[in-house]
């Protein structure tokens, strides 16, 4: 026995340190996997960062590349180029204000004339000057407005040019208001604006800045709806710079936003163009105020080379006089050189609105930090370069937007490498306990079998003996009266009937192991066939003093292989005398309950403890007893085999002390 079992716990050990050393090896994987995972992360986040920071510069010079490409040398004309640096700067949000300058530093565009340094003189026909002389004595000195008015007039015939033309008119326009004649007056200032807007008085400022002025003061309910269009046309031509720009221009222009609330004839299209028209004027004002100097000190200077060239022969020049955000994009090779005020945060939110983040495994914040960072935080992986050569005071902040990432990651892994660890430990457990219970299993049926086959043969050796030694008696014909010598045969007869029983057990036994059980199963009288049982256990029930008590309903038919339920009954019978020892009484009853038929056998023998009730059916198997009681442990597993074969069941109800009922269940059909 233990030399068989012996390699099996080889086995099992072998096993066991087997799954020990796999699955610590799996762990111990799973650890490394789960830090090289961070470290993996953390590269490619590194290396994403890096990839959207150089995404990040190469759209920013794309965009001022966009800028610089429509523009080139050839641009000479002065009107054209404007064109082209007023329509990209329209094209581009980022572009605060266009310009054009003179080579020797002075603002063409925005045409911004200021305080003009030498006053030119202003030349006049001689008849023009006495005309205008004695008009000007009239109106101021005399108050005669009629005289005054001929005389301005009269200043038309002598006018040669747009500014003697424009001189006289505002004359006329100033009678006209005087004389309250707002018609006229509306035809003169009208005239002025539109046919002589670039004229301009011995001062320099334009006479369009003292007609706009007065047109608004007359207008009323019934020439608004033609002051407009002038109004209009007005802005236009300084918007565009034909009409210069001066330190007056802003006040004139509120004055006309101002009056523009008041116009009810005014359509909300025509107010919001207005209005653009406006705002760009006043930026231009204010562009000029603010850069016209740096923009000429740049020209100025001796090597403007100094500054980062930006491609088609621009430089990027970092504003002083403007705030940290503006730059400056500059040709200065052009004949009337030419840029852009740039606004870098509208550039930079105008580049982030792209689609820069695509492709890449993670999302990110991208910041652009206002105080320059010599180290970046490390702690949710920060990358912080210098964004462009063009802006070397600016940094580019980019970092994850979900700061918990690496740290959910690894913690995500951990859990399914916990989880199958536990998996791989539980199915390591399972696998050890069902090959130790195989192993239990193996032995206990090793044990069955050798005592199996003990039991047989000491089965076998008592009836045989007692066979050989009557037959002997007989034989030698040492019996003298005739009962004795029938008492020696029923003997014999009955012990060969015992061996009959037992080997029959063992050939059912052996007959369904292999499958070859036969039934014939036939309409029977089940009545009969217990009597007939008991009957040929009746020698045993006197011989042991049994009271055998039966109850047996008559006529009960079923359908069933007669020998093989005597069988059944014989060792059921057979049993309640083996296991009884005080009380000696048997009680066999058969009735029909519905369906079913019901065979009971009852003794008031030794009883079976509760735990084992279930183990004696299973082939082999015995109770130890304190006295030895011959068996094979075949008994009752025959009865339910055959029991099964007959679609019953076999119910058993006992108590230790007290007895045994077995009860056969079988269907009636
Ligand atoms: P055997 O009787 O040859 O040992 P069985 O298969 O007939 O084998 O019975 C198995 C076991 O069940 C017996 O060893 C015995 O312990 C128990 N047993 C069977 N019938 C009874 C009974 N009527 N009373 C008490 N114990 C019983």
């Amino acid at each position: 026995m233990n030399h068989r079992s012996k390699p099996v716990s080889r086995l099992t050990i072998v096993f066991i340190l087997a799954v020990l050393f796999s699955g610590s090896i799996l762990t111990w994987f799973s650890i490394n996997n789960i830090s090289n995972l961070k470290e993996l992360t953390e590269k490619r986040i590194i290396e994403e960062q890096r990839e959207l920071s150089s995404r990040f510069s190469s759209a920013v010079q794309r965009n001022i590349e966009k800028v610089t490409t429509g523009l080139n040398k050839e641009i000479n004309l002065f009107d054209v180029l404007k064109d082209s640096v007023k329509r990209i700067a329209a094209g581009n949000i980022f572009i605060i204000q266009p310009f054009i300058l003179k080579n020797t530093g002075q603002l063409l565009y925005p045409n911004f004339t200021g305080i003009p340094e030498n006053i030119s003189e202003q030349r006049f026909s001689a008849g023009f000057r006495s005309a205008f002389r004695k008009g000007e004595e009239a109106e101021f000195a005399d108050r005669n407005l009629i005289k005054a008015k001929n005389n301005y007039l009269s200043c038309l015939n002598y006018g040669t040019g747009a500014i003697d033309s424009a001189k006289a008119l505002n004359a006329l326009g100033r009678v006209a208001v005087k004389q309250n004649k707002n018609e006229d007056a509306l035809n003169y200032y009208t005239l002025i604006i539109s046919d002589f807007f670039a004229a301009t008085d011995e001062n320099g400022n334009p006479y369009t800045y003292y007609a706009l002025p007065q047109l608004l003061k007359i207008t009323n309910e019934k020439n608004a709806k033609k002051i407009l269009p002038v109004v209009e046309f007005c802005l236009g031509k300084i918007e565009t710079g034909f009409i210069p720009l001066n330190y007056n221009t802003e006040e004139l222009v509120i004055l006309v936003t101002g009056w523009l609330k008041t116009i009810s004839a005014v359509n909300a299209e025509k107010s919001a163009t207005i209005n653009k028209l406006a705002t760009s004027i006043i930026q231009q004002v204010r562009f000029t105020i603010k850069y016209g100097n740096e923009l000429s000190e740049l020209l100025r200077k001796d090597n403007p080379g100094n500054y980062i060239t930006a491609g088609n022969d621009f430089k990027v020049v970092n504003s002083v006089a403007g705030t940290k955000n503006e730059f400056i994009l500059i040709n200065t090779n052009y004949k009337n050189p030419a840029g852009f005020l740039f606004d870098r945060t509208k550039l930079f939110d105008e580049i982030l609105r792209t689609e820069l983040q695509s492709g890449l495994e993670f999302s990110y914040k991208i910041d652009f930090p206002a105080i320059y960072r010599a180290k970046p935080t490390n702690d949710n992986l920060i990358y912080s370069p210098q964004l462009s050569p063009w802006f070397p005071d600016q940094q580019i902040e980019i970092s994850l937007i979900n700061k918990d990432l690496i740290k959910n990651l690894v913690n995500r892994r951990g859990l399914i490498y916990g989880i199958a660890s536990l998996f791989l430990l539980v199915a390591m457990c399972l696998g050890v306990a069902l090959i130790l219970r195989d192993i239990t299993r193996e032995r206990n049926l090793a044990r069955l079998r050798t005592d199996f086959i003990s039991n047989v043969t000491h089965e076998l050796k008592t009836p045989l003996t007692s066979i050989r030694m009557y037959a002997e008696s007989l034989l030698m014909e040492r019996v003298k009266t005739n009962d004795t010598r029938k008492e020696y045969l029923e003997v014999v007869l009955n012990e060969s009937e015992r061996l009959k029983r037992m080997i029959n057990n063992i050939l059912e036994f052996s007959k369904t192991e292999k499958g070859r059980t036969e039934y014939h199963f036939v309409k029977s009288n089940l009545t009969s066939i217990i009597r007939s049982a008991i009957h040929e256990m009746s020698y045993w029930f006197e011989k042991e003093n049994f009271e055998v008590v039966t109850e047996l309903d008559e006529n009960i038919d079923a359908e069933v292989d007669p020998e093989k339920i005597k069988q059944v009954v014989e060792n059921l019978l057979s049993n309640s005398i083996k296991y009884s020892t005080d009380v000696r009484q048997v009680f066999i009853r058969l009735q029909k309950a519905g369906d079913n038929v019901l065979i009971e056998v009852e003794d008031k023998g030794i009883g079976i403890p509760a735990d084992r009730i279930s183990h004696i059916f299973e082939p082999f198997y015995r109770i130890e007893q304190k006295e030895s009681i011959s068996g094979t442990g075949l008994g009752l597993t025959v009865v339910k085999e055959i029991v099964d074969a007959h679609k019953g069941i076999v119910e058993v109800n006992s108590e230790p002390g007290k007895g045994s009922i077995f009860t056969v269940r079988l269907p009636v059909s």
